[in-house]
């Protein structure tokens, strides 16, 4: 879908975007909460690759929050060891655990503030988990490719990733929010890679502020 001479809102690019990525979702692989809550942690600062080849294992050994608990923190550590950040994972992986046991009869809470309380889990990280295992819209997921793309197409020009998601939620029809984030984080991996944008292929380069081809041509 090219675009031209249109006006760059929010709306146009949930449409062009749907064409380009229909079926737009996660690429961490889950089958619970518990999975999808553990998988996400995981994938802070580590490739979603990198993160299923790690869960493949790790969920067949871990299958309850009592599971994470029952072994020693340095087996965990050693489990999950390729995604980085490993002891800091622990930590929150096990404390998160701790809380869903004793706070939350064994399953992962289904509100925003509740979610919010679990140790390493912040609103990115809990948006992920509210939209994609319960279906629950409460915020926009905004990582690094959402953050990069949304400045750079001017949909949101927020210094934070907490004022962009402010922004967008205000621009985004509910039921879109999800949809929104995963479409982004296609555009951002494949064509708006942070170093150097490949602008030429992008379906915004004629309208998106930042595009080296329109500046160039
Ligand atoms: S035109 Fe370039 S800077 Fe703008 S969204 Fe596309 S790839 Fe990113």
């Amino acid at each position: 879908m090219m675009l031209s001479m249109k006006r760059l809102t929010v709306e146009v690019v949930l449409s062009a975007l749907s064409n380009r990525y229909p079926g737009a979702k996660t690429s961490l692989r889950w089958t619970t909460p518990l999975e999808l809550l553990v998988a996400t942690i995981l994938s802070a600062q580590c490739t979603d690759k990198r993160v299923n080849l790690v869960t493949q294992s790790l969920f067949r050994k871990y299958r309850s929050p009592q599971d994470y608990l029952r072994v020693p923190a340095s087996e965990l550590e050693c489990d999950i060891h390729s995604c980085g950040t490993y002891r800091m994972k622990t930590k929150a992986i096990r404390e998160s655990c701790r809380m869903i046991i004793e706070q939350f009869h064994g399953k992962v809470p289904q509100t925003m503030e509740e979610m919010m309380t679990l140790r390493g889990v912040g609103r990115k990280t809990a948006s992920v988990v509210l939209s994609s295992a319960f279906g629950l819209e409460k915020g926009i997921a905004v990582d690094t490719h959402v953050f990069r793309v949304s400045r750079r197409l001017g949909i949101a020009r927020g210094k934070t990733p907490a004022a962009v998601e402010r922004i967008l939620m205000k621009k985004t029809p509910e039921k879109e929010w999800s949809h929104l984030s995963h479409l982004l984080v296609s555009l951002g991996r494949e064509i708006c890679i942070a170093r150097k944008p490949r602008c030429p292929e992008c379906p915004f380069k004629l309208v998106c502020p930042s595009s080296t081809v329109r500046r160039n041509g």
